[in-house]
């Protein structure tokens, strides 16, 4: 049997090395023909030396010489890239069947869409590039003929419980429904929530997860990112996706249809599930999670989410309404006070109010290409600098 080439974006991140984790397990099945990453050329040069791909990446031109430097001791025959430009061009290797989308933020736009554009078969978990340029990719798997399959956990969920029919896979549909953990402060009382630290932000009760969608999750900006993600992944309007806190993360999320009956997909709470599910997609693998124990999970609680502790999941509805590059804007100004947070320039509460003011004043388009809503982007981080500035003068 041939083995299917894949590449990895984004290796040494949480979903990376569990996509690894992964793949270790099907060497048979699965070679792996590009691995990249930021910086973190130490990790990378383990991963390739376990891995053997054809192609590395480090974005930056330093973590590039210190693995360069560090190849010259080993016999790694792995051909290594630098700079920006390479992560598009190993997305689109003829050698990948399949591409790993797991970069963090806006930065995956490109090069997942690059690989959408040259027909791959793509495992999104870079959800940023969906919300950032939803139109973009529904038009270029339309032109090659490229599949998305969902990595986030919800949106696998769902994947799996629609009904296994390509040309009306929304019929009798009522609504989905997308489960969120509720992070960190789901009980924290909102006079509370203001003082609340980074590290309190990234410990998330239920996963594992890089600290940036750690902090959406813990502000639950992660959830409304996942209602413009399920929007144009499925196909639907903001108003048939609902959000409901499910502390235990066991139900990933669920189906709702018109006759009644509601599907749900259950697993622990592990990346490599839905990962594993995409890579052997039509088919299933072991993915290395344990079996889900029932008696051991005990009750299964079902909340409202509460939109008056957690508003940006009031505001990235609203931008999933305004559509046009509101929601691109939104993901923009969202990844500044998230890093401001983490570097302690901004309080938590502070994120929502940051992301608003922007919202606010900037000029929303109501149609863009790649080059328009990659500006809308860069102004969109401008005026977030300013505002964040802005906020640091006055609470200085
Ligand atoms: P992470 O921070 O752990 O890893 C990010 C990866 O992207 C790293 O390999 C890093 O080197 C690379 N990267 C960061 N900035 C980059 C840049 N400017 N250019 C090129 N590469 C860059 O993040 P993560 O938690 O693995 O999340 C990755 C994506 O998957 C995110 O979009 C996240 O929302 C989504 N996701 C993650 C999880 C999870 O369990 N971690 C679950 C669902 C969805
Ligand atoms: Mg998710």
């Amino acid at each position: 049997m041939t083995r299917r080439g894949i590449t990895v974006l984004g290796a040494t991140g949480s979903v990376g090395v569990n996509t690894l984790d992964v793949l270790g397990r099907h060497t048979d099945k699965y070679r792996v023909v590009a691995l990249t990453a930021n910086r973190d050329h130490e990790r990378l040069l383990a991963q390739c030396l376990e891995h053997r791909p054809d192609f590395a990446v480090l974005v930056d031109k330093g973590a590039a010489e210190k693995f360069a430097a560090a190849q010259q001791e080993t016999n790694l025959e792995t051909r290594l890239l630098s700079g920006v430009d390479a992560l598009a061009e190993v997305a689109c290797l003829p050698q990948a069947e399949s591409v790993m989308a797991a970069i963090v933020g806006a930065a995956g736009l490109v090069p997942t869409l690059s690989a959408v554009r040259a027909g791959k078969r793509v495992l999104l978990a870079n959800k940023e590039s969906m919300v950032v340029a939803g139109r973009l990719f529904t038009a270029a798997m339309e032109q090659s003929g490229a599949e998305i399959i969902p990595i986030d956990s919800e949106h696998n969920a769902i994947f799996q419980c629609l009904p296994d029919n390509a040309d009306t896979p929304l019929a009798g549909v009522r609504k989905i429904l997308l489960t969120a953990s509720g992070g960190p402060f789901l009980h924290t009382p909102r006079d509370r929530l203001s003082d609340v630290t980074p590290e309190a932000a990234c410990a998330h009760p239920n996963w594992v997860m890089g600290r940036k969608i750690s902090v959406d999750s813990a502000t639950m900006m992660n959830k409304g990112l996942e209602i413009i993600e399920a929007s144009w992944l499925f196909g639907l309007t903001e108003d048939r996706i609902e959000v409901v806190v499910h502390p235990q993360s066991v139900i990933h999320s669920l189906v709702d249809f018109v006759d009644g009956s509601v599907l749900a997909q259950l697993g622990n709470p592990d990346m490599r599930t839905p990962i594993a599910h995409a890579l052997a997609w039509p088919q299933r693998f072991e993915s290395g999670v344990d079996p889900l124990d029932l008696i051991a999970s005990g009750r299964l609680e079902f909340l409202q989410p509460d939109e008056e502790r957690f508003p940006c999941l009031r505001i990235a509805r609203e931008a999933a309404r305004a559509g046009g590059t509101a929601p691109a804007v939104l993901n923009a100004v969202n990844e500044v006070a998230v890093d401001a947070f983490l570097g302690g320039k901004l309080r938590f509460t502070a994120i929502p109010e940051v992301i608003e003011a922007v919202l606010d004043q900037a000029d929303i388009a109501d149609h863009y290409d790649l080059e328009s809503v990659i500006e809308a982007d860069r102004i969109a981080r401008l005026m977030a600098d300013a505002v964040v500035d802005n906020h640091l003068a006055r609470t200085a």
